[in-house]
């Protein structure tokens, strides 16, 4: 059985009837009244592209079918007396572009078009008809540059003085229509053709053949969208729009998808068919003007739309068509909606009883969480819209354009600028001009276009493939529509979330939801607005359901307080890398110049007490809550001159005979300490084993500073966390040391309360031998960065702004394993680790710091591992709260 009546189906066959064809009859059993139709199956289409025939039965069931609708309308397909006319509409299980578009009128023929004028009596309609049924099968089924058609109907327009297509009459159209039939003969070599039924297999094929075309099967891969599921065809009985003034044809939603308001919202033309609505072929008047033409219509609509939003518990989208002040609904789908929008309607579903508090946590994500938390522009302020592009990467800048990246470098750290690099696309070589830019705006490229990759993970704002500007990179400017120029200098803004260039600055707005999250709205107070209440409950709702913890990344007591009003129960990740840069420069190079061992302690006896004020603050901030600090990880030559600029400095020197002792020792410590490949270097663990006394240092001013928060009343709950262990033995070693000098602290200051000691796991040996490490470790934490780093063999610096973008074009993967984890190979890892690590310890605990600790689809990893905490930026808490709570329900 290849085909399905509309009775016989449901909304929950999309598999195989396709998203239109599964909801048509769901309509249909509701009552609502449908044209009568049929959907041809996935798995016909399937079979199509398997063998490159249709299923041998396919034809007879066609038939069968088709008898059914020309029966219940009382007329045959394609009959020159009085004909049946039908539509065909692609529609697979994911709406698709790519897809092939829609063919009306289907059935319409030399002969029958004068039975349709007849039976309609009006011959305009009926001519009308014909034109667009030989525009849309010429261009869909054979293939035709549309502009060919376009071009003849602006002709007869012009010729006719018609501002509009309505105003063209009978003969005109008649006309357009002999033109049309020519212009499909010779653009496809035969001619138009006048047996229905052969234009109706026609089409139906086209639809399974465009399963295949390229645009379809690019965005397939990169939605990771099955190649083999097929899109079902759906056949059914045309009702027309176009056929005068108390016709008309419409689109509505029910409520609005852009704010979430309550209230129907929607556009209505009349005397039109099809995409006119949306197509903006002339204007069409808000949905609610259709309520004065036409009462009775209009009523039957609002109270379908009612019964579809509680069938469907969820807004609906619909599209309709009135003939001859009739009402027929032939499209509805739970429907898009903005991240705003989301929140507001899961929440007002939940306050109407159709939906309980989980399944409206389900309807929300992270990624729009984290839309609604990016600074916006001033709704209320001008603007002067210019162009849109793709949303890329989301946020507002605001900033001088420019068009090479020496530019952008040097206006931003020079003249302290704010710039936006514009750029017809971008390359590696970009890579500076876009780290120094706000934000980034291109004419070329999608969503996986280089510029769009980079930009995300570097957290840019950035719109892509604004097609409609003309950049002139030679002058330094472009053009937008309507003239605009905008010259190298010249302000704009991009909004990253919409895809809008406007000319000028538009002032910048901090989210609602962010000084909600930093307690600056209260979301009670009767004036907080719908949004921020919506946002407050479904937050209140994960909360309550997670499992998980949700700790931050924060190095500096300022940001652990951030954290720790956006909701982060205590410090993940500690860095201490910040401890030894500024003035503490000098120590470090004193450390490593030292001779002998009086010199070394000389230069951590200076470290020491500011690392304890360091702790001290941080502990302070988060006190009664656990902070994570990882011990010393880069390798140390970070923290001396650059070698090339150093040696320029002693040569410099040298030449004026005036040679600087120390520089020289200097360049001789940088050159040693040179590294071909740093991230696989001297850093880690390694420098607590091989450079005396410096981990030690650190542990003390940790185990110091837990003592004298304690001292002063505090609950201070340190760990200390040891990085880059591969080995059960380094870990070891390292553990002596540190056990060693806090229990010299303990004796001195009577601190007693626990200090654990972890380890991170982002070595592959780590996770792999994690039941010896276990042993030697209270907690892991699993570094997934550096983790993912060393199981691909991947340097993040070098690889997301050269290779990446074409590793996602090509369908490597669908989303940068930085960005999410990836669960077959890094997440295998960590499940071993996991299951090992508690198989030698049980109250092991388990935690992840770095960005996938606040990626929405790894968080859902991490729960089904069993994770005890995620740890992200302060930033991303409240999107890592939300999501282990949807993970949890
Ligand atoms: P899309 O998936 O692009 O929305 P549709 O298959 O829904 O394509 O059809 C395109 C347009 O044609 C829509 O406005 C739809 O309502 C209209 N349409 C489709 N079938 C019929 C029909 N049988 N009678 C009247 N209008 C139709
Ligand atoms: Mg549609
Ligand atoms: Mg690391």
């Amino acid at each position: 059985m290849f085909i399905y009546d509309f009775a016989q189906g449901n909304k929950d066959m999309r598999d195989l009837l396709g998203g239109k064809g599964a909801n048509l009859a769901e309509m249909t059993n509701l009552g609502l009244p449908v044209p009568p139709g049929f959907t041809i199956t996935t798995e016909a289409c399937r079979t199509y592209l398997e063998t490159g025939r249709e299923p041998a039965e396919l034809h007879d069931e066609v038939t069968a079918h088709l008898t059914g609708v020309e029966k219940a309308r009382g007329k045959t397909l394609g009959d020159p007396g009085d004909p049946l006319l039908v539509s065909v509409r692609s529609g697979a299980k994911f709406s698709m572009p790519g897809m092939m578009d829609t063919v009306l009128n289907i059935g319409l023929t030399d002969q029958s078009v004068r039975g349709l004028a007849e039976q309609a009596g009006d011959e305009r309609f009926a001519w009308d008809s014909y034109r667009r049924l030989l525009q849309m099968f010429g261009r869909t089924v054979l293939g035709i540059d549309g502009a060919h058609f376009d071009e003849a109907l602006e002709d007869v327009k012009r010729d006719r003085g018609a501002e509009h297509d309505v105003d063209l009459d009978a003969d005109a159209l008649r006309g357009l229509v002999r033109t049309y039939k020519s212009i499909v003969s010779e653009e496809s070599g035969r001619d138009f053709p006048q047996d229905p039924r052969e234009q109706l297999d026609a089409a139906v094929r086209a639809v399974f053949d465009s399963w295949n075309a390229p645009r379809a099967e690019t965005y397939r891969r990169q939605e990771r969208i099955p190649a083999d599921l097929g899109t079902a065809v759906n056949v059914v009985a045309m009702v027309f729009g176009n056929l005068g003034p108390d016709s008309g044809t419409g689109v509505a939603f029910t409520r609005d998808p852009a704010s979430g308001a309550r209230g129907i919202y929607g556009d209505y033309l009349a005397n039109a068919q099809g995409e006119d609505v949306v197509a903006g072929i002339r204007n069409t008047v808000p949905l609610a003007d259709l309520g004065q033409h036409n009462k009775e219509a209009y009523a039957q609509l609002l109270d379908i739309m009612a019964t579809l939003e509680g069938h469907y518990r969820d807004l609906c989208d619909i599209e309709f068509t009135i003939e001859r002040g009739r009402l027929w609904m032939l499209q509805t789908r739970v429907g898009k909606r903005t991240a705003a929008a989301a929140f507001r309607i899961a929440v007002q579903l939940v306050d109407e009883g159709l939906v309980e508090e989980d399944e409206a946590l389900a309807r929300v994500d992270g990624h729009q969480l984290a839309q609604l938390m990016f600074p916006r522009f001033d709704e209320r302020a001008q603007r002067t819209p210019i162009a849109k592009g793709m949303n890329a990467s989301p946020g507002a800048a605001v900033g001088r354009a420019v068009f090479d990246t020496g530019t952008a470098v040097d206006w931003a750290q020079n003249a302290h600028e704010q710039v936006i690099l514009v750029r017809r696309e971008t390359t590696p070589d970009d890579l500076d001009g876009m780290i120094a830019a706000r934000g980034i705006l291109t004419s070329r490229g999608g969503k996986t276009s280089h510029a769009a990759v980079v930009a995300r993970g570097m957290g840019k704002t950035c719109v892509c493939g604004a097609e409609e500007l003309d950049i002139d990179l030679g002058h330094g400017l472009f053009t937008a529509p309507g003239g605009v120029e905008v010259r190298e200098g010249d302000v704009i803004s991009i909004d990253g979330s919409s895809g809008e260039v406007f000319l000028g600055e538009v002032p910048v707005v901090d989210s609602p939801v962010v000084r909600y999250f930093e307690g600056e709205l209260d979301p009670d107070a009767a004036a907080a607005d719908e949004l921020v209440g919506a946002v407050h409950r479904l937050m209140t709702v994960a909360d309550d359901r997670r499992r998980m913890g949700v700790r931050a990344n924060a190095d500096m007591p300022e940001d652990a307080a951030r954290a720790r009003s956006m909701g982060a129960a205590g410090i993940g990740l500690c860095r201490t890398e910040h401890m030894f840069l500024g003035d503490r420069r000098r120590y470090v190079e004193r450390l490593i110049l030292a001779e002998g061992e009086r010199e070394r302690e000389e230069a951590l006896e200076a470290l020491l007490p500011l690392q304890r004020d360091d702790f001290v603050q941080i502990l302070a901030a988060m006190d009664g809550l656990p902070v994570t600090v990882r011990l010393l990880d880069p390798p140390l030559h970070e923290f001396l001159p650059d070698l090339t600029e150093l040696s320029v400095r002693v040569a410099l020197a040298r030449e004026r005979g005036k040679e600087d002792s120390g520089d020289l020792r200097l360049l001789q410590a940088v050159r040693r300490l040179h590294e071909q490949n740093p991230m696989l270097g001297l850093r880690g663990v390694r420098l607590a084993l091989v450079v005396p006394g410096l981990a030690t240092m650190q542990v003390r001013a940790i185990a110091e500073a837990a003592a004298i928060r304690a001292d002063a009343g505090g609950d201070p709950r340190v760990e200390v966390m040891i990085p880059l262990v591969g080995a059960v033995q380094e870990l070891e070693l390292s553990r002596e040391d540190a056990e060693r000098t806090i229990a010299e602290v303990r004796q001195r200051t009577g601190f007693s309360a626990p200090i654990p000691i972890g380890t991170m796991v982002e070595l592959p040996r780590a996770a792999l031998t994690a039941g010896d490490i276990a042993q030697v470790a209270e907690f892991f934490s699993f570094g997934t960065n550096d983790l993912t780093q060393t199981t691909w063999g991947f340097s993040r610096d070098d690889v997301e702004g050269s290779f990446f973008s074409a590793y996602l074009e090509k369908g490597v993967f669908g989303a940068s394993p930085f960005e999410s984890i990836d669960v077959d190979g890094v997440g295998r890892l960590v499940r071993i680790a996991s299951e090992e690590g508690r198989a030698s310890r049980r109250d092991l605990k388990l935690g992840v710091c770095g960005e996938h600790g606040g990626d929405p689809e790894s968080v859902h990893f991490f729960h089904d591992v069993g994770l005890d905490y995620v740890s992200c930026s302060a930033f991303r808490v409240p999107v890592a709260r939300l999501e282990a709570g949807r993970a949890a329900v």
